[in-house]
């Protein structure tokens, strides 16, 4: 079926649901989430040889806590002096040392962690919190984006990615392909279940970021049957098999085109121009102060080779008056553009970017400390490592999202970086019941009483 053939979404800016105060979700509660994690770890199959005092769940929810809390590095941990809070708020029953905990991590597959993410996600739905992200009618943005996280000449392990240089040193790489629910106006993102990008078994040849997105797909729509899915991302996107896959998996697609990549889409719609079939829209948007002019054509081919892969093509010039400076972007998808819709499909072209800056620049800058070395292992440490980072960062989000205890305790602090230096600072110095104990203690003091937050068990 040519994709002009998909009955494409109608848009409304009505459509777009109004962002409203969530009321605090017991069940999205950060220690309740914790608790949801520790059931997702005691699933997962242990598959380490020989004798093993510290259980695998424990293991995972050590290097969890340390993410949690932002330890800028696993020896700066205090373990003595931590070992009850971890035991009451993170549920560890036995805290293992650090090579214990690294050796117990090396061997877990990054695939039994999926479940996690898909347990968070449902208990948002749950709650009516995923709700706060749709975009537009009923159909949520997600944006996919890959970054690399690791790279030595010395430190290796079997899922590294290797480059051969000419003078016969190589170079041992990690990446991933993330995937995070985005909204517009939204700060707080909704990561899911990242794809690693490894070496694959049985081959020596590295992966790309092409096959890592093809998996991805595949997983995330088995993990979410049912879920609506806008993908938006950048031109190398742009390419008829990732397209295919997006279509036969019931997605629909913004993704960025640039006329030195794309020269067909671009030829096309200069071809269009000509024959008077592209529309103008020009707007001023009074909440921006920025000037809009936009031309879209629909339905032409993305490619010589593809020409029955049909694509609408939009471009937005963006003039802001105080700067007096502008930019450009174009996109293809497959929705429907027209005067009704146009903006709305550029806000969720251009929230792309939420990815990179508000996941992974986050992980890399906002105290996650994404890009250090935690410990490598043989096998699959570093990418476990990876993967419990994100989850840490998804239980962040979701209370950045839905818990008003943590957005206070974030406003009185003023910074994430802040926020993460008290807690750990509290957390090492006092004894703690549970998460919302230390929130608590952060915004009111320890020795006075707290108010109770409205709690909604719905
Ligand atoms: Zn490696």
């Amino acid at each position: 079926m040519p994709l002009s053939a998909l009955p494409s979404t109608r848009f409304s800016l009505e459509g777009v649901l109004a962002m409203s105060a969530p009321q605090v979700r017991t069940h999205l509660s950060v220690d309740a989430l914790f608790d949801l994690l520790r059931t997702g770890f005691a699933a997962i199959a242990d598959h380490r040889s020989g004798d093993t005092d510290i259980s695998l769940p424990d293991a995972l929810m050590s290097a969890f806590a340390r993410f949690s809390l932002k330890s800028p590095s696993l020896l700066a941990f205090d373990q003595e002096r931590t070992e009850g809070n971890l035991q009451r708020v993170y549920g560890i029953e036995r805290v293992p040392c650090d090579t214990a905990m690294r050796e117990s991590l090396d061997p877990v597959e990054p695939e039994a962690l999926r479940p996690l993410f898909k347990h968070v996600v449902r208990a948002l739905q749950r709650g009516k919190a995923l709700e706060e992200c749709v975009f537009v009618e009923g159909h949520y943005l997600l944006a996919l984006d890959g970054t690399g996280y690791f790279a030595s000449q010395q430190i290796h392990c079997a899922s590294c990615l290797d480059t051969h240089h000419r003078n016969g040193t190589i170079t041992y790489r990690h990446q991933m392909l993330g995937a995070a629910l985005i909204h517009p106006d939204q700060r707080a993102v909704i990561p899911l279940m990242p794809e690693p990008i490894i070496t694959q078994d049985g081959t020596d040849k590295n992966d790309c970021e092409r096959n890592a997105a093809k998996r991805l797909i595949t997983k995330l729509r088995r993990d979410h049957p049912h879920l609506q899915l806008i993908v938006t991302e950048d031109s190398l996107s742009s390419n008829a098999p990732h397209i295919q896959t997006l279509h036969a998996h019931h997605m629909h697609y913004i993704l960025g085109v640039k006329e030195g990549d794309h020269a067909y889409v671009f030829e096309h719609v200069a071809a269009a121009e000509q024959a008077g079939r592209v529309t103008y829209d020009d707007r001023d948007a009074p909440e921006t102060g920025l000037r809009h002019r936009f031309r879209f054509v629909s339905d032409v081919p993305l490619n010589a080779s593809n020409v029955a892969l049909r694509v609408n093509c939009l471009e937005g010039w963006e003039w802001d008056q105080a700067k007096d400076q502008g930019q450009y972007f174009s996109w293809v998808t497959d929705l429907r553009v027209n005067k009704g819709t146009v903006y709305q499909l550029m806000r969720g072209g251009r929230a792309r970017w939420r990815i990179e800056n508000e996941t992974f620049n986050t992980l890399k800058n906002q105290g996650y400390h994404f890009e250090h070395n935690f410990g490598h292992g043989y096998q699959h440490l570093s990418v476990v490592f990876a993967i419990l980072m994100m989850l840490a960062f998804l239980v962040d989000q979701v209370q950045q999202l839905c818990c008003p205890l943590f957005q206070a305790v974030w406003a009185q602090l003023g910074s994430k970086r802040r926020l993460w230096e008290k807690m750990r600072a509290l957390f090492y110095a006092y004894a703690l019941e549970s998460m919302q104990h230390l929130f608590e203690a952060l915004l009111y003091g320890l020795k006075k009483s707290a108010p109770i937050f409205a709690s909604d068990s719905s």
